[in-house]
Parts: C-alpha cells; sequence; structure tokens
C-alpha cells in the first residue's frame, strides 16, 4: 500500500502548521520523519491517519482519497501509536493488545481465533509475552511502550505510524524498540512512518527520510545523504559534527 501526501495544508485559527507538504512514503520501507520541536510533524502524522481532518490536500492510499475509505477502513491498514496515550486503569497487557483488535471486529463480535493468534503474535514480536497479565501501570517506561506496541501491531496494519517512538527511555531500552520496529519491517514487510528525535536512529534506522521545518518539507531522500553535519546545522541551528565509531559507522552529533 502507497501512502502518499498531496499538498497538505493545516490550519489552527490564523496559523498556518502545514502548508504545501508533498511526500511519498513508500510501501515496505522504513520512512523516518526529522525535524524541531514545533515543526508540524504529529499534525503531519496524524493527517496520514485522518485523526485530523481539517487539512486541505489530499492523502492517498494506492492512489484512491483516504477521505473516502472511512476511519474504519483505514485503522484495518493503517495503526498510529500517538506521542501521549494513557492506558484505562486496570488494563492489563493482553487487554490493551487487545483493544487493537477493534477495527477487525463487527460491532459486538466476540474474541476470534484470528484476534487471539494476532494478540498472541504481537506480544511475541514485542517480547511482552511473560508480562500478559500485568498490569499496564506497573511496567517500566520500556516495558510499557512494548505494550503500547504491541496494541499497534495486533491491529496487524499494513502502515504503521509512530510518534517519538523513543522518547523518555533509556539509551538501551530506546534501541529494543528500535529493533522490534526493525524486526517488523524485515520480517513482516510493515510500513514504518516514525517521528524519531535521534538523527543517528534515522542514519541507520530509516530508508527514507523527510526534514519538516516550519511546517514545510526541509529535504527528502537517503537518511546519509539528508542527515549530514552541514544540513543538521540548518534543520536543528545548532554547530553539527561527524563522528565515526569503533565498527566504522558515521553519526552526527551537535556540539555547539
Ligand atoms: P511537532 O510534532 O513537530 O513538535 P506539532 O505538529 O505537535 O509539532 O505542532 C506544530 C504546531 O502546531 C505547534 O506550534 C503547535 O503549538 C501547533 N498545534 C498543534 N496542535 C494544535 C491545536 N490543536 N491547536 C492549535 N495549535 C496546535
Ligand atoms: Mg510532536
Amino acid at each position: 500500500m502507497q501512502l502518499s501526501a498531496e499538498n497538505i495544508g493545516v490550519q489552527f485559527s490564523e496559523k498556518k502548521i502545514l502548508r504545501g507538504i508533498t511526500c511519498k512514503f513508500p510501501a515496505h520501507k522504513r520512512t523516518a520523519i526529522i525535524g524541531p520541536n514545533g515543526a508540524g510533524k504529529s499534525t503531519l502524522l496524524k493527517v496520514l491517519c485522518l485523526l485530523n481532518e481539517n487539512f486541505t490536500g489530499r492523502v492517498t492510499l494506492n492512489g484512491g482519497d483516504i477521505r473516502e475509505l472511512g476511519r474504519r477502513k483505514i485503522s484495518q491498514v493503517i495503526a498510529i501509536l500517538p506521542q501521549e496515550k494513557e492506558a484505562p486503569q486496570d488494563t492489563t497487557v493482553k487487554q490493551l493488545a487487545n483493544f487493537g483488535r477493534f477495527p477487525h471486529r463487527k460491532f459486538f463480535e466476540s474474541t476470534t481465533a484470528e484476534d487471539t493468534r494476532a494478540v498472541e503474535w504481537a506480544l511475541e514480536v514485542t517480547k511482552m509475552k511473560n508480562f500478559a497479565d500485568r498490569q499496564v501501570a506497573s511496567l517500566s517506561g520500556g516495558e510499557r511502550q512494548r505494550a503500547w506496541l504491541a496494541m499497534t501491531l495486533a491491529q496487524q496494519p499494513q502502515i504503521l505510524l509512530l510518534d517519538e517512538p523513543t522518547t523518555y527511555l533509556d539509551i538501551a531500552h530506546q534501541l529494543d524498540v528500535m529493533e522490534i520496529i526493525n524486526a517488523v519491517n524485515k520480517n513482516f514487510g510493515m510500513t514504518i512512518i516514525s517521528v524519531l528525535h535521534d538523527i543517528n536512529h534515522a542514519r541507520i534506522y530509516s530508508d527514507e527520510v523527510v526534514v519538516v521545518k516550519g511546517g514545510e518539507i526541509f529535504a527528502t531522500g537517503e537518511p546519509k545523504k539528508v542527515l549530514t553535519a552541514a544540513s543538521v546545522e540548518k534543520i536543528f541551528e545548532v554547530k553539527a559534527d561527524t563522528f565515526t565509531n569503533s565498527s566504522g559507522v558515521e553519526m552526527v552529533l551537535a556540539c555547539n
């Protein structure tokens, strides 16, 4: 499924939040959305799955306007993990994962064998099987984020939207999350579109980058070509430099 944004504009009262956003999110690839705070990244992600309907322009899935698909159809294809989320009180990990099945379930229909399989699979992929009966509220930050990932994966979307999936996690747990996302892309061909803060995660863990700055597309293309020290300086208005680690991997770091 090819997801594309065509000339997207979003305005809140007088303020233009997004302007003329046109870009493609290639199927089965990992696209990172990068840009400063307030650039409009979360707004764009919400437009892409019609969570925000107040936009001009078009979002298309295989060429068809998503507005014509309707919310239920969209959520059978696209899942989103928003930045801010709150689990209902007294929810277990397994129950949370089950919420991901709602778009596939008919009204009042009970759990099907397919639902059970999808939830089991999601818990397996996110390494949450041993936590299935734990209350979400009792989990550590890393475990909780994996529980939310399990919910979006149980939805079995073809396209997964993630808004800063590693925020608030320590470096080891950040890598856990990036590896899980990587694995679902590699093993199941899931298209990944994630807003990332870490430039080096974007360089290492993505195939394409879309840079948003001031509500507009600043650059798009291959991560290592788009996210050079020179462009990072322009995007974030910092001084940046390139460093090579002991395995020969180049990293770009801000260093004012
Ligand atoms: P980012 O995710 O890149 O940090 P956002 O998309 O969250 O940026 O926000 C972009 C801009 O839009 C910000 O200036 C923010 O204050 C504004 N904004 C976001 N949501 C709303 C809203 N519901 N009403 C008014 N302004 C909003
Ligand atoms: Mg945001």
